[in-house]
């Protein structure tokens, strides 16, 4: 499910992302789809990923992965 619009698409039609693992203050790619840990999906909707880059809902959800406090 695309963590912005919440419509439900095949995972090949999703962008993953991961927690931060180094305190960094955006979301990490995930290009394999296999890097382990929360996932967060984005659809490829260009309003979608525009505001994605300003969506900070990842941040208490991964609170205590990794570095970030
Ligand atoms: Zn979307």
């Amino acid at each position: 499910m695309c963590v912005i619009c919440r419509q439900r698409f095949s995972k090949d039609e999703l962008y993953r992302f991961t927690c931060p693992v180094h305190g960094e203050l955006t979301l990490t790619a995930d290009s394999t789809g296999k890097t382990p840990g929360r996932g967060f999906y984005l659809c490829r909707d260009a309003a979608c990923r525009n505001k994605f880059e300003r969506f900070k809902g990842w941040q208490k959800k991964c609170k205590g992965v990794g570095h970030v406090h």
